[in-house]
């Protein structure tokens, strides 16, 4: 009816996507739906991908106030502690080499990979691609990188695990004084603006606009 207030994804036209559900299997077809709707299983009624409002928008503020947190998160201290009076503070790269020199490698490693590694490498992959979709072009490689920020994206509930048994572990610690600093409420808003960019855009769309604009780009050259 109001056809013209409501807008779909670009997308190639003479491509045919198919996906399947996620919970019974069945394939369907990939049919461009509404602004704000999704399109849901012939079988058995689950979410297949949606066209969320204003995605990319969405998808890009989430990631850069992602990367602002976490240069906070390098800079500032995680913890403080109070031992008798002795105040020491502990930034996230600080816990991770102390914790290597105290002997305690695979844990130093564990830090290192699921509070700065992975984070990053799933910000730096969704930016990449993002960014330059604002403006419906594609950066080269755009397909590689999208594979490896949809290998990355579990590893956000991973560490959203990983950050409650850090404070469930410090609230056990008696020892001293723990308080919390700016770098763990960086780490925690780091968390959250990430799974705000992920579930911002679907990978659906997502897929389509880089095959669209890697056509025109490839034209262009
Ligand atoms: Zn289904």
């Amino acid at each position: 009816m109001s056809k013209h207030h409501h807008f779909t994804w670009p997308r190639l036209p003479d491509v045919r996507h198919q996906v399947a559900c996620h919970f019974c299997d069945t394939l369907h077809e990939v049919a461009l739906i509404e602004e704000g709707t999704a399109a849901h299983c012939k079988e058995c009624g689950s979410v297949l991908y949606h066209n969320r409002t204003s995605s990319l928008q969405r998808a890009v503020a989430f990631g850069v106030t992602a990367l602002s947190l976490f240069a906070l998160m390098l800079i500032f201290p995680f913890i403080t502690m109070d031992a008798q009076g002795n105040v020491s503070a502990v930034s996230v790269p600080g816990a991770v080499a102390g914790l290597w020199q105290e002997g305690g490698e695979l844990i130093a490693i564990s830090v290192a990979l699921f509070v700065i590694v992975f984070p990053f490498i799933l910000l730096a992959s969704l930016l990449y691609l993002c960014i330059p979709l604002l403006f419906g072009h594609s950066l080269p490689r755009s397909r590689p990188v999208m594979r490896i920020f949809q290998a990355f994206q579990v590893w956000v509930m991973v560490e959203v695990f990983f950050l409650g048994a850090i404070v469930s572990l410090l609230k056990l610690v008696k020892l001293a004084d723990v308080e919390l600093g700016i770098g763990f409420w960086s780490v925690a808003g780091l968390m959250l603006c990430l799974a705000g960019a992920i579930s911002g855009i679907d990978r659906t769309e997502l897929w389509d606009r880089i095959e669209i604009a890697d056509h025109l780009r490839k034209e262009a050259a």
